[in-house]
C-alpha cells in the first residue's frame, strides 16, 4: 500500500480564500480584522514565524501589526503592551510569539492577554473551555489537524486515536479536540514504556514530539491516517517531521508530508481564530447599538 499524501499546503490555501471572503463582508460592515504579534529577541525561527503570519493576514485582508522588543525588554513593559492591546478596539487578535526569553514568566504573560484576543488559544480560560467542550478558541496546529480529517472525510467517531506528544499548544488540546469527536484517545508521553504497542493501535496517529523520525513504519498500523506535527532542522539543512516518512508512507492509508503538511494549517488557522474573534465583536458592537 502506498499512503495518500495530505496537501496541507493546498487545504491551508482553501481555508485562507474562504477567510478572505469572510473578511470582504465584515469590511462591508465597517470592520477590518486586526491581529498584534508581539515579538521579544532576536531568535531566527521566531523572526521567520512572525513574517510569514504578517504576510497571511495581508493577503486575506487581515490588518497585521507586529511589535519588535529588545531581547533586554522587562516583563512589566511587555505586560503594558499587551494591557494596550487588549484595550485597542482595532486589534482583535493577540499573539505572543513562544518562547520568550527566560527572564519572562511565559504563563503570567498568557494570561495577561484577554481571553476573547487570545487567538493562539493558551490562555488558561480558554484551556479550561476546551476541555469542558465549550471553546473559544482552539489552539491552532491542533485545529489545523482536525481540518485535515474533516477535510480527508476521516471517520473520527469510534476511531481508536494515538496521540505522541503531550505539551499544552499540541498533544494536550489535540486529545481533546479528538475525544469530542468521539474517537477513543491515548496520549503518550517520554515516560510511555512501549510506545511501539501504542502507536500500532492507532486508526488516527498524530505525533508531536519534536525527535526526527522517532515513529518508525514498523509503529504504524496499516491504513492508518498518520498526521506529523513535528517540525525538525536537520544538520545538514534539510527538515523533517517525527515520523520516517519514506517507512511510514508504505504502510499508512494516509500521511502528512513535512514540509507542507501540518505547518501551513496552523498559519491558516490562526486567520480563522482572528477573523472569528472580529466577527465576535463586531456582533458583540451590534447588539450593543440596538
Ligand atoms: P514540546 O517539547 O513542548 O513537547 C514534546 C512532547 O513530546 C512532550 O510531551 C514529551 O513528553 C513528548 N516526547 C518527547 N520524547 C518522547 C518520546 N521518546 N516518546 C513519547 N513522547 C515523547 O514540543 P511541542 O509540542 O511544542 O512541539 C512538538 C513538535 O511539533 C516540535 O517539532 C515542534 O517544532 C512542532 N510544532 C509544529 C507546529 C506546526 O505548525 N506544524 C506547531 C507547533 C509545534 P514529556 O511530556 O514526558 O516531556
Amino acid at each position: 500500500m502506498t499512503a495518500r499524501i495530505i496537501d496541507g499546503k493546498a487545504l491551508s490555501a482553501a481555508v485562507r480564500a474562504e477567510v478572505a471572503e469572510r473578511v470582504e463582508a465584515l469590511r462591508a460592515q465597517n470592520v477590518q480584522p486586526g491581529l498584534a504579534v508581539v515579538l521579544v529577541g532576536e531568535d531566527p525561527a521566531s523572526q521567520v514565524y512572525v513574517r510569514n503570519k504578517a504576510a497571511a493576514c495581508e493577503k486575506a485582508g487581515i490588518h497585521s501589526r507586529v511589535i519588535r522588543m529588545g531581547q533586554d525588554s522587562t516583563e512589566a513593559e511587555l505586560l503594558d503592551i499587551i494591557q494596550q492591546l487588549n484595550e485597542d478596539p482595532d486589534i482583535h487578535g493577540i499573539l505572543v510569539q513562544l518562547p520568550l526569553p527566560g527572564h519572562m514568566n511565559t504563563a503570567k504573560v498568557i494570561e495577561t492577554i484577554s481571553a476573547e484576543k487570545d487567538v493562539d488559544g493558551f490562555h488558561v480560560n480558554n484551556a479550561g473551555l476546551l476541555m469542558t467542550g465549550k471553546p473559544l478558541f482552539r489552539p491552532c496546529t491542533p485545529y489545523g489537524v482536525m481540518r485535515m480529517l474533516e477535510s480527508e472525510n476521516v471517520n473520527i467517531r469510534g476511531a481508536e486515536a494515538v496521540v505522541v506528544g503531550a505539551s499544552n499548544i499540541v498533544g494536550k488540546p489535540m486529545a481533546l479536540l479528538l475525544l469530542a469527536a468521539g474517537a477513543t484517545v491515548t496520549i503518550c508521553n517520554s515516560k510511555t514504556r512501549d510506545l511501539g504497542a501504542q502507536t500500532r493501535r492507532a486508526d488516527i496517529l498524530v505525533v508531536a514530539t519534536g525527535r526526527p523520525g522517532m515513529v518508525s513504519g514498523d509503529m504504524v498500523k496499516p491504513g492508518a491516517v498518520v498526521i506529523d506535527v513535528g517540525i525538525n532542522r536537520l544538520e545538514d539543512g534539510r527538515l523533517v517531521g517525527d515520523v520516517e516518512f519514506e517507512e511510514a508512507r508504505k504502510v499508512a492509508g494516509a500521511i502528512t508530508p513535512v514540509p507542507g503538511g501540518v505547518g501551513p494549517m496552523t498559519i491558516a488557522m490562526l486567520l480563522v481564530n482572528t477573523l472569528e474573534a472580529a466577527e465576535r465583536s463586531a456582533a458583540r458592537l451590534h447588539q450593543a447599538a440596538l
